[in-house]
This record gives structure tokens, sequence and C-alpha cells, in this order.
């Protein structure tokens, strides 16, 4: 009871101030955001319906908005959570806050200070970290990670709310989004796994907890420290504010009734598949590469009203899943389109038939079948089928469209023996006379071909 008359007059003071007046004060680095049915649309393409206040996470009691569909999607991973879960804080060593936003969102300082930091650094992408000093002297950094533009230089001075630069997916990041972390020590950046889990995998480092006495040593929850209930205030913050944050019991959910980050995407890839399609530029009936040999390929998708999807699919991306020993593929993961569409390259490595997938997480979109030929493959006509309008006759000299067929029973699309047909029989092995050259009527023997098995496929059929 003691307390409430100070909370009320601290209230009335937080009131008091618009939210404009920031000097001194700290702000979330996020004014607005993209709604996420909108977000794998760049941030320059959205209408005002696109665009939502950023949720706050308020008093940083996570357990109230768990299981909150938008939350958990905005707020991808939390302070000290793993990649595997986003929420599960306590268990992992993530060392900010992932806030998901389409590309190009405008990042701003989360308070007064100086650029210290705006650059690539690996693992983090394009980098921008601002040094802020409290009341008292202590000094905080907050880094803002993945960014697709840079907009300030290092030294600059900036007030809070200023455009510090813009999301992106740029560094060890799948999808865009910002990597938002407050640093209280000066330790060299990147990352912590060059220090106390050095030589391993990043993301293992962060899902196994590991390095957590180094996240308590160098960072404090960003989350917290902005719903500390003071650094909004002019003149408050100071290194108490960092103290309170650290002390702040951590949750540790009960993971088995929570939503894995897994389960988390699926529901977005399903939506945007509701919304987008997806078609591959490669023939359903199988599409030749000689062995040693490329071919271009592409991914296109639009809306259901034919709007080019520009920007990210969700955030895992497209993957292309082949058998390595006969294909290469490149890109493997198609992240982003330019202008609704992706070019990518198959290289035959191995003679045979492949299957190629294409999956945006557990979701089979497309598959395709690959063939990679030998020389001699290339060469040579195994079978033929015969497209034709209409009835066939025994013997019957006409305009025929047979498409010839390797062994693996792909188009040769090269075929030279296209043109005009004589049959011998309908079905079964027949010599094939090609009379097409020179506009001969007749059929001479120097105009058979090969003898083949070949079908009869009419057009009409
Ligand atoms: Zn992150």
């Amino acid at each position: 009871m003691r307390r409430t008359p100070l909370l009320s007059i601290f209230l009335l003071i937080a009131a008091a101030v618009p939210s404009w007046a920031s000097a001194g004060g700290f702000v979330y680095p996020f004014d607005k955001i993209a709604a996420t049915s909108c977000k794998w649309n760049s941030w320059s393409t959205l209408g005002d319906d696109c665009k939502i206040d950023l949720p706050k996470i308020t008093g940083a009691e996570y357990s109230k908005f768990e299981k909150n569909q938008l939350y958990r999607r905005v707020y991808s991973v939390l302070y000290g959570a793993t990649y595997d879960y986003g929420w599960d804080t306590g268990y992992g060593s993530h060392g900010g806050v992932d806030i998901a936003t389409s590309d190009g969102t405008p990042v701003r300082s989360i308070g007064d200070g100086t650029v210290a930091y705006a650059s690539w650094a690996t693992g983090w992408g394009n980098v921008v970290a601002v040094k802020h000093t409290l009341t008292d002297g202590a000094v905080i950094y907050s880094n803002y990670a993945h960014l697709s533009k840079i907009s300030v230089k290092k030294g600059q001075a900036v007030l809070a709310a200023d455009n510090v630069g813009e999301v992106g997916n740029t560094g060890n990041s799948y999808g865009n989004h910002l990597h938002f972390q407050i640093d209280v020590t000066d330790q060299a950046h990147p990352y912590y796994y060059s220090t106390c889990a050095k030589g391993m995998d990043p993301m293992s480092v962060v899902n196994k907890g590991l390095c957590r006495d180094w996240l308590s040593r160098n960072t404090i929850d960003p989350i917290a420290f902005l719903e500390s209930g003071k650094v909004a205030i002019p003149g408050v913050a100071d290194s108490t504010v960092i103290e309170a944050v650290r002390n702040k019991p951590t949750e540790r959910p009960d993971r088995t009734s929570m939503k894995t980050r897994a389960e988390i995407q699926e529901e977005e890839i399903q939506e945007f598949l509701k919304k987008n399609s997806i078609s591959i530029g490669l023939s359903e009936n199988g599409t030749n590469v000689m062995a040693g040999g490329t071919v271009w390929a592409s991914v296109t998708s639009g809306d259901s009203r034919g709007k080019a999807t520009r920007g990210n699919f969700p955030e895992l991306g497209l993957d292309i899943v082949f058998d390595t020993k006969g294909l290469s593929v490149f890109p493997q993961k198609i992240v982003a389109l330019d202008g609704g569409r992706r070019d990518f390259k198959i290289t035959g490595i191995k003679p045979g038939v492949y299957e190629i997938a294409f999956k945006m997480g557990q979701t089979v979109i497309a598959r395709r079948t690959v063939v990679v030929l030998s020389a001699t493959d290339a060469k040579t006509t195994a079978t033929a089928e015969i497209r034709a309008p209409g009835t066939l006759f025994l013997g019957e000299d006409k305009n025929l469209l047979v498409v010839m067929k390797t062994k693996y029973g792909t188009p040769l699309l090269d075929s030279k023996f296209d043109g005009r047909y004589k049959l011998s029989l309908l079905k079964g092995k027949a010599k094939f006379c090609n009379v097409s050259f020179g506009s001969k009527t007749a059929c001479r023997s120097e105009n058979l071909v090969e003898e083949l098995e070949f079908s009869y496929a009419d057009t009409y059929r």
C-alpha cells in the first residue's frame, strides 16, 4: 500500500509525456510493423491497412502472451530462448529479441546516443550499434542486426526514435526480422560464439543454452529493459534499471504446452499458400539436362489476383530438395522473390532420372522430374510417341507430331525426326519414314529412320 501514491504519480508523469518527447527516455525500435499477413511484402509496397502498431509485451510478462498468435509471430525469438521454441526463456541463450516484420521496415534508435558501429559483422549481417549513456554514467549499447540498409555513420549523434536503418535478412538470418540486443559491456562483436563457445555452430549454442553466464554478464533482456517502467521517462534511466532487469527472475515456461517455432512457421506457410500460388518453370513431363550441362528454371509466385509476390517467402523459404549424387541445384533455398520471380539453375552430374521436390516447411508444393543424359543418351531415340489429330490409317502419309523419347521416356526435344511421317504400323515396333526433307511425298529407303517402339496418342484424348 505504501507504494500506491508513488505509483500513481509515476503513471501521471508517464501519461503526461507525449510519445514524441523522448529526450533522455527510451522508445521501442519500431513504431509500426507489418501486419503478419502482409510481412512477406516489402515495407515500401504496404498500404496503411498492412501496418500495425508494434504490439507490446506489457511488463515483459511473456507467459501472458505465449499462446497469442500475433505475439508469437512478431516476437519470434525472445531473450534467453532457443530457436526451437522461441519463447522458452531460460532454456536457450539467444542474446536479444527477434522481431519479425517486412523487409524495409524503418528501425529507430531506442534512445539518444552515438553510433558506435555501422557496418557488416559476421553472423549479424548489417549492424548498427548505438551507445547510450545513462544519467549516472552507466553505458549501454543497443544493437540492430540483419538490416537491409544502414542509414547512419559511426560517430554520428542520434536522438531517440531517429531512423538508423531498415529491416532485412542479412547475415545468418532466415526471413526478415530485427535482432535487437542490448549490451551492458562493450564486449567484442560479432557473437559470443567466438569467445565462450568458440568454433561451435551458433544455432546449437543458442539451442543448448550454452554461455548463459556470458549472456547475463554482457547483455540484458531488451524487452524487460523497455518495459521496466522507468526508461521511458526522461532522466530516470540509470544503472539501477540495468540491475533490476538483470535480477528479474527468468521464466522457465512449460515447453510441453508451448508451440514450437516450426509449428508456428507451418501455420504461416499454410496462410501464405492460401493467398499465393507458386509455379515452377520446369516441364511436368521431365526436363533433360546433359551430364555436366546446366539448365535454368524459375519459381514464380503471385496472389489470387495475379499480383506478383514481392519480397519474402515465409520464414524458412522454399527448399529445393534433390538427390545430390545426380544433380546440383543453385540456390537450394529460395528466400525472396524479386518481382514475383526467382531463377535457379540445375546442373547434371550423373546420368539417370531424378525427382526434385519443392518444399515449404513440411508442405511439398510441386515435384518435377529431371533426367540427366549422357552424350550418347541425348543422341539416341529409344521410343516415340505420335500425336495426331483424328484417326491414323495404316500406310497413311500425313503431317504428324512425333515426339522422340530418350531411354528414360523424356522427350528429345531437338530430335531431327520431326515432320512428315509415314507409318507401317499403329502400334509396336515400326520403321518411321520421314518424308519431310526436301518436300518429298514418297517414302524412299534413305528416308527410313531407325526402328522404334512407339505409341499413338491422339490430341483429342
Ligand atoms: Zn536473433
